[in-house]
């Protein structure tokens, strides 16, 4: 029996009590084992219970858990700026800390906001993003997300911003390789800064290698560079969103690093305190920074910013990324598991799609694989099939999202520490889940 609680999340749904968790299992208070297939929502990127983390935490918490930022500035994080401006493209020098994804995305949008104001630009405001997309839920946050049905009861309150279609080519039918399925997409964004009004147009947010939203989609060849010539061309800034597709996890520390794309601003979060501490950071160019700082200072902040205890965490996760190899284990797993995702689609003619970058993958469930069209919503997949794999004990993340359209995808984003022992692990326990969903849906 699950105890009675006086906690709650978004749904009344209760889950077994975690008892501990090392490397890539976890095990509930009852001894069952799980894999974490999503390492959480794609956090725990370096696994669980790494004791060089743990012990640099341990020593930090000895000397100061906090320094309020008025007072003190504090070693960790002046090092773990460093380090992060360091793995930055170059000019992004400026590194702001907050606790979360949300938090940086906030963060980002009030830095360029702040910027046009500051060099006159004020007419500039709207914040272009995709549909669907994920970049938060604070308001500001939400505001960018292109999903409707969580944003919509909140509209009121916020202020909308204007959406351009994600490039799903898989749906489309369009092929992912040709430059000009890239430039087809990327034209939106200018069609529809020029419908807003260029001057109105402050900035557009992307996540490179998308997250939940778009089950890791990939974009086409050439879509980032030309949505940066179009930034470029209107005086839009870019904004990055790699809450999820940076820390590591694509094989490079930044997703755009695979399109050599660089923005003018990054958000960052999840991998980079990987489940050890809340963290995340707002990264941008000093070009940007520097007026706003010398004309009075950047109108925004939280408590915990920067806080030691969490920046020690981040600076011990980024050793163990850089001594441990994990990103080169990462675009090594990360093709061993996508190709043997992708021999699943022999099996069950059900799976769509497998996509995606390293160990940031994802694969969807459809009707059909001609025509794309999604699973009858009665049956729904993304809820079942993690279920039947939560039963065998492997952990995956679901959404039921596809923008205008409805569809099932699942991410499988292991810790970047994964064997190809775990990677078969995964697979076996994957192909239990989908065989018994097959028959219980009748497919
Ligand atoms: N941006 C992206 C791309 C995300 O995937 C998420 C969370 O899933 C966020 C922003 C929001 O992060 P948080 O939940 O830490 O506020």
């Amino acid at each position: 029996m699950k105890p009675e609680s006086h906690l709650f999340y978004q749904t009344r749904s209760r889950r077994p009590v975690l008892a501990e968790a090392r490397g890539v299992y976890m095990w509930d208070v009852d001894g069952k084992r799980y894999l974490d297939g999503s390492s959480g929502a794609m956090v725990s990127n370096i696994g669980h219970s790494n004791p060089r983390v743990i012990d640099a935490m341990r020593r930090q918490m000895e000397k100061s858990t906090f320094g309020y930022r008025l007072h003190f500035e504090t070693e960790p994080s002046e090092k773990l700026a460093a380090k992060v401006a360091s793995l930055s493209p170059s000019g992004m020098e400026k590194v702001f800390f907050v606790s979360g994804g949300s938090e940086a995305v906030e963060s980002a949008i009030k830095l360029a906001r702040q910027y046009a104001v500051t060099v006159g630009q004020g007419s500039r405001w709207k914040v272009i993003s995709r549909d669907p997309s994920y970049h938060g839920s604070t308001l500001g946050a939400l505001a960018l997300t292109g999903y409707a049905p969580l944003s919509d009861p909140f509209m009121p309150m916020m202020q909308a911003m204007p959406k351009i279609p994600a490039p799903r080519a898989y749906l489309d039918g369009l092929d992912i390789n040709d430059p000009a399925t890239g430039q087809h997409y990327a034209e939106m964004l200018e069609a529809k800064i020029l419908e807003e009004g260029a001057d109105s147009v402050l900035a557009f947010i992307v996540e490179p290698i998308g997250g939940a939203s778009t089950g890791a989609l990939v974009p086409p060849a050439g879509y980032m560079r030309a949505v940066r010539e179009i930034c470029d061309r209107y005086g839009v800034l870019l904004i990055h969103d790699e809450v999820m597709s940076g820390g590591g996890r694509t094989g490079r520390f930044m997703g755009a690093e695979h399109f050599g794309v660089e923005p003018d601003i990054i958000a960052i979060s999840k991998g980079f305190g990987a489940g050890y501490a809340p963290l995340g950071a707002m990264i941008a160019h000093d070009r940007l920074v520097d007026p706003v700082l010398d004309a009075g200072g950047f109108l925004h902040g939280h408590t915990y910013a920067g806080n030691p205890l969490a920046c020690a965490a981040g600076l011990a996760v980024i050793e163990e990324i850089e001594s441990g190899g994990l990103m080169q284990n990462a675009s090594r797993m990360g093709g061993v598991l996508k190709s043997r995702l992708q021999n699943l689609m022999q099996r069950f003619s059900f799976i769509g799609d497998v996509r995606g970058e390293g160990l940031l993958l994802a694969f969807e469930l459809v009707s059909d694989r001609q025509s794309m069209q999604p699973l009858p919503r009665a049956l729904n997949a993304y809820n079942e099939l993690v279920e039947l794999a939560y039963a065998e004990g492997l952990i995956i993340y679901s959404r039921r999202t596809r923008g205008g359209l409805e569809g099932d995808h699942f991410l499988v984003c292991p810790p970047m520490i994964i064997s190809e022992a775990q990677v078969d692990e995964i697979i076996e326990m994957l192909t239990n889940a989908l065989t018994k969903f097959a028959v219980k849906a009748g497919l």
